[in-house]
């Protein structure tokens, strides 16, 4: 018998907590009730996608109105002027109003996603483009990004079921605001056979992730005719569904059921052909999660669709142990599998959103072992000016007091250093002052690029 079958009868892994179970407690029951304005608001009604949809809070005047005397007057003021200095439009849904805790507004996960606060704005990293990651440089067709060798970003619309803050692509999505004009990408048959002609023409492409905006806002009949197109080209393997839906309108998979079954419909021509079609989501928080979720998913679950999640670490919403730990082990109670974390882009008007590098490092620390390995999200950073996705670890080099990090990305460019920048409201006051000196600033990132180049190299 060898070492590793003894076994000591003495002893007793001590029995967790209670605590240690409350991933498994959902809300329950009719919570949107809470809500003054719908507190007449029945189940059937609120499970209604519809009246979701036409319930959706996109001005001040109706978030006013859905919150009146909950939340505090000097919060309303916040709000108010907070939307006209933010460069995506609003747009959040009455599900998503009725889990924030309007007590405590301010700091709550979901309110800081969702609702822009005057008070909360801070100036902009000074290496901040509209289009950090060069989305659209890569594009050799309107709204098709092909970065990587076998995978290419295929943006079939520019509208979402909601707007998030800290989305990474505010150059296009979602309507003019009054400090961005936009690029626009519309659910345009013919745009989207430009991109069938270039999927078609690239045997080396396999794998197409299908976003936006969001897929969620794609007619049924859509959802039908690109995952049929795709399937039905050799070269493709796989393909991705990706929608925030479930994590802000779960309601819809309930009740939109030419959707579901649409997408199911997709699922099963694929597996018929032995193709992979999954649905990524983006859940960022455990309150996001609750018994309407459970069934939602639940449906897919049942009718054979794979649910994956990427999530956005953010400041305030997910930054701890505790809370990313409550994500990742709630996700396994309903059965969706967490994919990645991406530590926040650069994106225009939200770096109090914003994390450092090491706080992804520090977390994904705190949360391997935790859960099954397959469950725990890898942690990425998507680096500046197209370099792609990166393990946030990988880095060649990484300053803490600069906040610079710089990686290399073999498969887009061999030859290029990538950078990734720490928000500039942690740094020490003399590092600040250099990054507001534009040849300070110059010299701080060539400097690295030389430490980079010195330490890293391919083996
Ligand atoms: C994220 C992304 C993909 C998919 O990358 P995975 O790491 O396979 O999830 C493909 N193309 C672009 C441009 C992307 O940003
Ligand atoms: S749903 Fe996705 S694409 Fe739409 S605003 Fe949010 S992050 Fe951006």
């Amino acid at each position: 018998m060898s070492d590793s079958a003894k076994h000591h009868p003495g002893f007793v892994k001590p029995a967790a907590p209670p605590s240690a179970l409350s991933h498994r407690d959902l809300r329950e029951g009719p919570f949107w009730q809470e809500i003054p304005a719908w507190h007449d608001v029945d189940e059937a009604t609120f499970l209604d996608f519809r009246w979701q949809g036409r319930h959706s809070i996109t001005s001040t005047e109706k978030l006013v109105a859905a919150i009146e005397g909950l939340a505090p007057r000097d919060f309303i003021d916040d709000v108010t002027r907070g939307f006209h200095l933010a460069p995506m439009s609003v747009r959040v849904t009455p599900y998503l109003l009725s889990l924030i805790d309007w007590r405590a507004p301010y700091d709550d996960p979901i309110r800081r996603q969702f609702i822009p606060l005057a008070s909360q704005v801070q100036p902009d990293h000074p290496e901040l483009t509209l289009d950090s990651l060069h989305e659209q440089e890569d594009m050799p067709v309107p709204g098709l990004t092909h970065r990587y060798p076998d995978k290419a970003l295929f943006l079939a619309l520019d509208t979402c079921p909601v707007y998030c803050r800290f989305c990474t692509r505010s150059y296009a999505v979602g309507l003019n605001t009054d400090t961005v004009d936009k690029v626009h990408l519309n659910a345009d048959a013919a745009r989207w056979e430009q991109i069938f002609a270039y999927i078609a023409s690239r045997p080396e492409l396999e794998d197409i992730v299908l976003s936006g905006g969001d897929v969620y806002n794609l007619p049924a009949r859509h959802i039908r005719l690109i995952g049929e197109r795709l399937l039905g080209m050799p070269n493709i393997k796989r393909i991705r569904y990706a929608t925030k839906g479930p994590a802000v309108m779960p309601q819809k998979l309930l009740t939109d059921r030419d959707w579901r079954d649409a997408l199911v419909h997709v699922v099963q021509l694929g597996r018929s052909l032995r193709k992979d079609v999954v649905l990524h989501t983006h859940f960022n928080h455990a309150n996001e999660i609750t018994w309407i979720t459970r069934d939602a998913i639940g449906l897919l679950l049942e009718a054979g669709v794979h649910v994956r999640n990427q999530s956005v670490l953010q400041r305030g919403v997910n930054d701890s142990v505790a809370s990313m730990q409550m994500l990742l082990k709630r996700l396994g109670t309903i059965g969706v599998h967490p994919y990645y974390v991406y530590v926040h882009d650069l994106v225009k008007g939200v770096e109090d959103l914003r994390t450092t590098a090491q706080v992804a490092i520090d977390i994904e620390k705190g949360v391997r072992g935790a859960t099954a390995g397959f469950n725990t999200p890898t942690f990425v950073v998507d680096t500046l000016g197209g370099g792609g996705k990166r393990d946030v670890h990988s880095y060649d080099f990484y300053d803490r007091e600069t906040g610079i990090a710089v990686y290399r990305s073999p498969n887009v460019d061999p030859d290029q250093l990538f950078f990734f920048f720490d928000p500039i409201a942690g740094l020490f006051d003399e590092v600040r002052a250099r990054w507001a000196n534009p040849l300070a600033r110059e010299q701080m990132k060539a400097e690295a690029a030389a430490k980079a180049r010195a330490a890293g190299g391919l083996r």
